[in-house]
């Protein structure tokens, strides 16, 4: 039998918001200072991730995605991207879907 939970989607509270946008602004500068120290193509590198920063910082905040693992229940944060994904809790294996994390039997 097929065993699936469902996707939540939801933003971050103002707070947890704020947090990770200070983040962003503070290691996203140091890194900018950083790589520009690499010879020749630092001062590009540096460019690029300034504008990324920038953009995390000001711009819209991230829909989030959220769902319980189908074996263990424990809730887990879901990177939309990517195919299969694995429990840290459990080590079961879950195939991510639009809607639905189901489990993927491996035996
Ligand atoms: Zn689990």
């Amino acid at each position: 039998m097929e065993k699936s939970t469902e996707l939540r989607k939801f933003k971050r509270g103002w707070w947890r918001e704020l947090m990770h946008r200070s983040d962003w602004l503070i290691f996203g500068i140091i890194g900018a200072v950083l790589v520009a120290f690499i010879p020749e193509v630092g001062l590009l590198l540096s460019g690029v991730l300034v504008v990324i920063v920038l953009w995390k910082v000001f711009g819209f905040r991230d829909t989030l995605v959220e769902g319980n693992c189908p074996a263990c229940t424990k809730a887990l944060n879901i990177d939309p991207k990517q195919d299969v994904i694995a429990c840290p809790i459990c080590g079961s294996c879950m195939k991510v879907g639009d809607q639905s994390l189901t489990l993927v039997d491996l035996h």
